[in-house]
């Protein structure tokens, strides 16, 4: 077993997870739902973690992931007026402060 993959955004790691099974490597999830039950550890104890089970896989792992652009893979809606893009958060656009709908 060896982490290959982990970013406080879950969504960004679940991605990570289709990723590489979709390339056939076996992985395994650990901390997805932790941050819930943080307590008193660091925040980065708690970030969802991908794991590969064979450690035979960690090299094609990492070229598959180097190769991710994760800017793409976060929730994003564009802006109709300039094309900006803007995270799910945001109401207005952050370029132009034209309403997203
Ligand atoms: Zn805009």
């Amino acid at each position: 077993m060896k982490l290959v993959y982990t970013h406080e955004n879950r969504l960004i790691v679940l991605n990570v997870r289709n990723i590489l099974s979709d390339h056939g490597i076996e992985v395994v999830l650990n901390n997805e739902y932790a941050s819930s039950a943080a307590g008193g550890l660091a925040p980065i104890d708690t970030w969802p973690e991908v794991w590969i089970a064979n450690d035979d896989d960690f090299g094609s792992s990492m070229k598959i992931i180097d190769s991710l652009d994760v800017e793409l893979m976060t929730v994003m809606w564009q802006c109709r007026e300039c094309l900006e893009k803007n995270d799910e958060t945001f109401d207005y656009c952050w370029n132009c402060k034209r309403d997203r709908s």
